[in-house]
């Protein structure tokens, strides 16, 4: 079937939801296309055609209390999603409706289930509360379940293929998930979803690599066709020659050694020879990664970008869905710390509910913790949120892109009002709770030993810093190549911040990318972080490096790059260490060990 591509492999790119590398043939499942026809029903046979709706809804009710008993255990806390479905299938609104219909309209059960769902569509989207909103999903799939039945095309069985498969796919149910657990499912992709999504969830939860969201997966793979799912990355390869085979493969079994490794050594403390004790911790975007990344060995959450809470969303959420989310991740974390940041949004993240108005250069615009001051109501909503959050764990909230101490002082202004809110309606908070603020705009490097008398940290962001400081747009491809986290003036500029932290004894961490990459631990280690957080995956491979040094010679080590006047001098000497103390890591003959950072583990190079 390969050879049906005449110009080679080809890669798909994706969001890679659930992490693994799986090869097989790809099984695609076409649950789009069932064409919903309407035919007129004779008067003398809308009984029979009543009844035939009834054993629709009977016979999805029996496949999904099948689904319910044969749930893997590590899925039964999902099973609520069938329980919702099963209640749904006897909802006056689903079944009363399109019985009437048919009597009414003397139209087939397909049609009139079509109309019954069209205007549940309507009501839906009425509803205020995005989460009941959303639950028009469960609906559609329960009418689909019912479409399927009566027009004779059951859903698929899994239990019956031959051999096992990657599943291609336009979308999938949770139903559709759960059932791939029967271990004829290498990988899962399709056109639509997130990694929040319910299917990407359950991925995670039975170890199955997926890709998602990659939109025309289902117009470019052929039934049968060899492919590659890359799950780290969110490449799929369609078609692979040997050459791409050979390296997957390689990939993978590097990947199930990582895994083992993972498990074995992740929660070793990250502590040097000479006894110098680093915290790390993992940044996370979604509830879901807490999981994970306790897994990788995180001693709780040095960032939480609590933005992608907005992004999924089209309206602002909730004081509540807010509370929510930062309770369960605080409970969850406990006794670790959960790293709570105020919105960054602007820049390059956008949500449609809050209106930047066009700016022509959105990274130097109303960002962050700009934008949060000038809509104080937007920004109090979350304060309150983390507040309330933490009286059920052990939360610190960070503030992003502070540039100076006013904007501090009128941060604090905001939380003192917030908490003075909080007592009168006598809602429990952490009175002590703990602020940091993000060093990523220049100005408060130099001003660092002032900002650090008015906050307990400081998290240093090299990703903004880096942009701003040697003016090149982070996202911008033209420059990327100017991008150098080893520019002796970025060097400087961690050293300087990390000094004022510890002379006013305050901690300085640093969540930037710069953190979770194997080739700057010396240099990190030397200047003294307290502590890294980074990309979960990225943890153990730090944790083991660590465990293999000597603080005294990465502070050595930061002596003499300190002098250092350009970056290519730094990146010589540092590359010198890192092949002398690290032989595993920088010198094998295989030159690498995954670290999954969201590179690419074969490219090593600096
Ligand atoms: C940073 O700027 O380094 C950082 C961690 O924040 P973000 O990447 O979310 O801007
Ligand atoms: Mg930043």
């Amino acid at each position: 079937m390969n050879s049906q591509k005449k110009n080679g492999p080809v890669v798909l790119k994706g969001v890679g939801a659930s992490p693994g590398i799986a090869i097989g043939p790809a099984f695609l499942i076409d649950n789009l296309k069932i064409k919903i026809l309407r035919k007129r029903i004779k008067e003398g046979d809308i009984d029979q055609e009543k009844e035939r709706f009834v054993r629709a809804i009977t016979e999805a009710e029996k496949q999904i209390n099948r689904l319910l008993t044969e749930i893997p255990d590590e899925l039964r806390k999902h099973s609520g999603i069938f329980e919702t479905h099963l209640l749904m299938l006897k909802d006056p609104m689903l079944y009363e409706r399109t019985l009437k219909l048919i009597s009414k309209e003397k139209i087939n059960a397909e049609w009139a289930l079509s109309k019954v769902l069209d205007y549940a569509r309507e009501l839906f989207e009425q509803i205020k509360d995005q989460y009941i909103r959303e639950r028009i999903e469960d609906l559609e799939y329960v009418v689909q379940r019912v479409q399927n039945l009566l027009s004779g095309n059951p859903l698929v069985d899994f239990s019956q293929l031959e051999k096992p498969v990657v599943l291609v796919a336009h979308d999938l149910s949770p139903a559709d998930t759960v059932q791939m657990s029967k271990g004829k499912i290498l990988a899962f992709v399709t056109d639509m979803g997130s990694r929040t999504s319910h299917t990407a969830i359950l991925g995670r939860s039975l170890g199955l690599p997926a890709v998602v969201g990659l939109e025309n997966a289902m117009s470019s793979i052929l039934s049968g066709e060899t492919l590659i799912v890359d799950g780290l990355s969110g490449n799929v390869i369609v078609a692979p020659d040997d050459k791409l085979l050979k390296h997957y493969n390689e990939k993978q079994q590097h990947y199930i050694r990582y895994q083992l490794d993972v498990i074995r050594n992740s929660n070793f403390p990250a502590e040097t020879q000479d006894g110098f004790r680093l915290k790390i911790k993992a940044n996370i975007e979604f509830l879901e990664e807490i999981p994970s990344i306790i897994l990788h060995g995180a001693e709780g959450v040095g960032l939480y970008r609590s933005e992608y809470l907005y992004l999924a969303h089209k309206e602002l959420p909730t004081d509540e869905v807010l509370f929510h989310t930062y309770k369960e991740v605080a409970e969850r974390l406990s006794p670790y710390p959960a790293t709570i940041r105020t919105l960054d949004i602007g820049g390059d993240k956008f949500v449609s509910s809050v209106s930047l108005g066009d700016e022509i250069n959105p990274a130097l615009g109303l960002r962050a913790i700009r934008l949060c001051l000038k809509e104080p109501r937007l920004f109090r909503t979350q304060l309150k949120a983390i507040l309330k959050a933490s009286a059920y764990g052990n939360v610190r909230i960070l503030f992003p892109l502070i540039s100076g101490k006013l904007e501090i002082i009128e941060v604090k202004k905001h939380l003192e009002e917030t908490k003075e809110e909080l007592w009168k309606d006598g809602i429990p908070f952490d009175e002590d709770i703990k602020l940091g603020i993000m060093i990523e705009v220049p100005t408060a490097v130099v001003m660092a030993d002032s900002l650090a008398k008015e906050v307990d940290f400081f998290s240093i962001g090299t990703n903004d810093l880096i942009q701003y400081s040697l003016a090149i747009d982070r996202v911008n491809e033209y420059v990327a190549h100017l991008y150098e986290p080893l520019h002796p003036g970025v060097l400087r500029m961690i050293h300087r911040t990390v000094e004022a932290a510890h002379e006013a004894g305050i901690e300085a961490a640093m969540c930037g990318e710069m953190a979770g990459e194997a080739m700057y631990l010396p240099v990190l280690l030397g200047i003294g972080l307290d502590e890294l957080s980074m990309n979960s995956l990225a943890i153990p491979k730090i944790k083991r490096m660590i465990r293999e040094t000597k603080q005294e010679r990465c502070s050595a080590l930061v002596q003499e790059l300190l002098v250092a006047s350009t970056a290519q001098e730094i990146r010589e000497n540092l590359l010198e260490f890192l092949i002398s103390n690290f032989p595993e890591e920088f010198n094998s003959s295989q030159g690498m060990y995954p670290d999954f950072s969201g590179r690419d583990m074969y490219s090593l190079s600096p």
